[in-house]
């Protein structure tokens, strides 16, 4: 259990629900007080961070000066919707600052060793905004923001993000993907949205080899995940050697959400947790910040968030399961190693 004097921070603030959605939108409010009741019941183990607005400048370092003169324009004639799923209301710039500049403060709070880790529960999400467009819910790319602010408020010269929301993370892959300082693994259903993630896509140029894309099937749970997670995720990342792990903690995998067809458990995202905060300890000092993407479903939300809680409260060792595992997932390992494996032989192993 991490010390007192090394907390767990959260960031948690009731502005976060000003992001008004269209009525029955499944990126709503709602979700936080989901989120909010795990939080409630870790609250003696979690220190709160108080969130502070993005400046422009640190947004600028991933979007583009239009981009962000495209929100603060929406915002003039909200409520507005940007494409068929992402939407404004009056408050929402100042708001994606609060999420970025918390998620920012955050990962730095924990780089700087005041946090042992910490989790962002913010919206709105972040994953699927580009560098010059909004999309998927996502207006600031949230966790790329706060990559990026290690990197230029603390010289970190080497981040691994690690995506397991069930939607492939296509703005932040693109963001770093010719960039061979930020490592991006993402676990994600496939075919799906964004339509973006399979396994070829590896990076490009000097980033070839730092985007791991596990392009999963319909229907995989916690034996997939978590097989992967010890198999093909902690290889990669022992490989690269970070220095501090993001975490674009999506519950949308979840066996309850309504918008994916995957099955993990809150035992799933327990044992997730459990590797990844082992990889953090053996290779960064522990250094682990979790921020929020999707999830759709009040059960998934809360358990999820439950879980990841409970395991970084009492980090037992990671169990890898036992192996060889099921045909489904020898054939993703195979997929992975196939484009992989010259990089990072030890990739894959059953
Ligand atoms: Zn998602």
């Amino acid at each position: 259990m991490p010390s007192p004097d090394r907390p767990i921070h959260v960031v948690e603030d009731i502005r976060f629900r000003a992001h008004r959605s269209p009525p029955r939108h499944p990126e709503n409010p709602e979700r936080l007080a989901a989120v909010s009741r795990a939080l409630a019941r870790h609250a003696d183990h979690l220190t709160p961070l108080a969130p502070r607005a993005a400046h422009r400048e640190e947004i600028i370092r991933i979007h583009s000066p239009g981009h962000y003169a495209k929100i603060l324009n929406a915002v003039k004639r909200a409520p507005a919707h940007l494409d068929a799923d992402t939407f404004v209301s009056e408050q929402s710039l100042e708001i994606a600052k609060l999420a970025a500049g918390g998620t920012i403060d955050l990962a730095l709070s924990v780089a700087r060793g005041e946090a042992a880790c910490g989790i962002a529960a913010v919206r709105p999400p972040g994953h699927h905004a580009e560098a010059d467009r909004p999309m998927g819910f996502c207006l600031f790319n949230n966790v790329a923001i706060a990559a990026r602010a290690l990197q230029h408020e603390l010289g970190l010269e080497k981040i691994a993000i690690l995506d397991w929301d069930v939607h492939h993370g296509n703005g932040t892959q693109h963001s770093f993907e010719n960039d061979p300082s930020i490592l991006y693994v993402s676990l994600h259903q496939f075919p799906h949205y964004p339509g973006t993630g399979n396994f070829n896509e590896a990076g490009e140029g000097a980033g070839l080899g730092s985007t791991l894309n596990l392009a999963l099937p319909p229907g995989c749970g916690d034996l997939e995940y978590c097989g992967l997670v010890h198999r093909a995720v902690a290889p990669m990342i022992r490989r690269f050697a970070p220095q501090m792990i993001l975490v674009s903690c999506g519950f949308d995998a979840h066996r309850d959400d309504p918008l994916s067809d995957m099955n993990v458990s809150a035992e799933g995202y327990r044992e997730m947790t459990h590797a990844v905060a082992e990889l953090a300890r053996d290779l960064c000092g522990g250094r682990l910040a979790f921020v929020l993407e999707g999830g759709y479903a009040a059960s998934g939300l809360e358990e999820g968030t439950d879980a990841v809680l409970g395991a970084l409260l009492d980090p037992g060792e990671a169990r890898p399961l036992p192996g060889p595992a099921n045909r489904g997932l020898a054939s993703l390992l195979e997929a992975t190693r196939a484009v992989h494996a010259g990089r990072c032989p030890d990739l894959g192993a059953l």
